[in-house]
């Protein structure tokens, strides 16, 4: 008797009580698809041997289906735990939200808001109203608006400022951001001309005003770009017109400066102990007419591009067809306003936000935690060397590029590394942690404390000591 006449047929399995669980999880055409594959998979193997079960016995298919069912259900986009201890690691989703925004965020998804709307008036209301006052208040800019990216903010202003007209930039300063953001093309695809001036070392203030009288008679340049160079140093002979030198250059000019300061930083850098770096608060305090930088880099609120300055630009901002194209949505913006709440209280803001309170954390406190998953999984895995050891973490997203972070982790010696990176990664939920010198470096900076626990049980899993 041919073998495949004991087949069960599709039918029969899905009325099985078998069949339960597996609709009550995945939806019915999915678990009749992956049953029909484990039914063409035993026709074939019953003939030649593959399928090793009785062909009679529904388990064996209900195990192929399975398979096929959780491997599909696994979400694209999912948690990951970073142990490189790189902070805005952007391969990672840059900066993680504060519980405060992701509550905001909560509030405002399921149901409706005032997005466009206004409670008191009862009438339509503006979404670029939202984070206006609180951007305000913290960088002393009259006006802001939020769209989707700081990329995003710098074509927008530009294309606001200066179509068709030109963009008066240093040579030094025609950098790649990442990504294939190239200040050059962002520049052509605002519909702005380039006005190079200075060279890649040393751009003066003079260079500037000579870029400003140049182009087409009758048309000159109608705007000034200051890109912060964020993601390299140059160094040696080097020579960088100062942000006040230039606002009073563009101000005899009679046009606007734009200084794209990138990290979205809010708080005093050497209250991080970190190198100065430019933020919004100090170029509008410079006389700077207007700025733009990242709601997910040092902010540690959402993806965002923040575009704060004088009134009149902003509102030209508002009023470009660009802008609507970039707009971002409800949840963004209930995040970003939350995450700004935060910086309200000074006292506060260094332990609420996560990004700045991960590059604030006490050395000692991220040597205790090293040391404690150290000794766990030496406890339990014997095997293999687990020792609490210095690491170098890094503030990440493009920023600070040659600063390196004390920190703490564990240093994890085997004999095939990168099968235990690999293993980590495939784990729930994922690890990503830094292989250096044949070793698994697990720094514990960019761990939430609360999830080291989590941490230990996925090293001992994808080290095969199962907890
Ligand atoms: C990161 C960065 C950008 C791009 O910001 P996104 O929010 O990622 O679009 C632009 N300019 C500077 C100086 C930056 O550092």
């Amino acid at each position: 008797m041919d073998p495949r006449s004991r087949i069960p047929g599709l039918d029969r399995l899905l009325q099985d009580g078998a069949a339960t669980p597996f609709l009550a999880r995945f939806p019915r055409p999915r678990v009749v698809e992956a049953l029909r594959r484990a039914l063409d998979q035993a026709r074939a193997g019953v003939v030649d041997g593959a399928w090793e079960h009785d062909p009679a016995d529904p388990g064996p298919y209900w195990h192929v289906a399975a398979h096929e069912l959780e491997a599909e259900a696994v979400p694209s986009l999912r948690p990951v735990l970073n142990a490189t201890g790189v902070v805005l690691h952007t391969n990672l989703g840059r900066a993680p939200l504060a519980p405060e925004a992701v509550h905001a965020m909560q509030a405002v998804s399921p149901g409706y808001s005032t997005l466009e709307f206004d409670l008191e008036s009862g009438r339509r209301g503006s979404r670029y109203d939202h984070c206006a006052g609180l951007l305000a208040e913290l960088t002393g800019a009259e006006d802001a608006v939020v769209v989707n990216n700081c990329a995003a903010a710098l074509v927008l202003v530009l294309n606001a400022t200066a179509a068709g007209r030109g963009v008066v930039v240093s040579r030094g300063e025609l950098v790649e951001i990442g990504g294939g953001f190239r200040i050059p093309d962002m520049l052509e695809r605002a519909g702005t001309r380039m006005v190079e001036v200075g060279s890649t070392n040393r751009t003066r203030t003079a260079d500037y005003e000579q870029g400003l009288r140049a182009g087409p008679v009758g048309a000159p340049p109608a705007a000034v770009l200051k890109v912060h160079r964020s993601n390299f140093r140059v160094s040696g002979f080097t020579e960088e017109a100062p942000v006040a030198e230039l606002v009073a250059v563009c101000r005899a000019a009679g046009v606007p400066l734009i200084h794209d300061v990138g990290s979205g930083l809010l708080v005093d850098p050497a209250e991080l102990e970190l190198p100065p770096e430019p933020r919004a608060s100090t170029s509008m305090a410079a006389g700077v007419d207007v700025a733009v930088f990242s709601g997910d880099k040092l902010l540690g609120g959402p993806q965002a591009g923040l575009i704060v300055g004088r009134a009149e630009i902003v509102a030209a901002v508002r009023d470009n067809p660009l802008c609507r194209a970039l707009r971002v949505d409800k949840a963004t913006l209930a995040a970003l306003e939350a995450t700004l709440r935060l910086y309200r209280d000074p006292a506060t803001v260094r332990r609420r936000v996560p990004v700045l309170r991960m590059l604030t954390e006490e050395p000692t406190a991220l040597e205790a935690r090293a040391r404690t998953l150290a000794e766990g999984l030496t406890a339990a895995a014997t095997a293999h060397e687990a020792v609490a050891v210095r690491t170098e973490g890094r503030v990440g997203g493009g920023t600070y590029p040659e600063v390196a972070i004390p920190g703490w982790g564990v240093r994890i010696e085997t004999k095939d590394v990168g099968r235990l990176a690999a293993a980590l990664r495939s784990g729930t939920p994922a690890v990503v942690a830094r292989v250096e010198d044949d070793g698994l470096i697990v720094d514990v900076r960019t761990i939430p404390p609360e999830a080291d626990g989590t941490l230990c049980d996925a090293l001992l899993s994808a080290l095969e000591y199962r907890p």
